[in-house]
């Protein structure tokens, strides 16, 4: 899974970038918040399928 933040506060644009673990998107968001007093994040988590043919 890839966890990505991203802060959604008017004519900001800030975001995590993508991370391996939700934690981290996570503490980027309360650094983001507390360098800059922006409090809602869209929070992206993207989940990878792997198909095989069948036979
Ligand atoms: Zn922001």
């Amino acid at each position: 899974m890839t966890y990505e933040a991203f802060c959604v506060a008017e004519g900001c644009g800030a975001e995590s970038g993508p991370h391996d673990e939700q934690a981290d998107a996570q503490d980027w968001a309360l650094r983001h918040a507390g360098r800059t007093g922006h409090d809602l994040f869209r929070r992206v988590v993207t989940d990878h399928a792997r198909v095989t043919r069948e036979a």
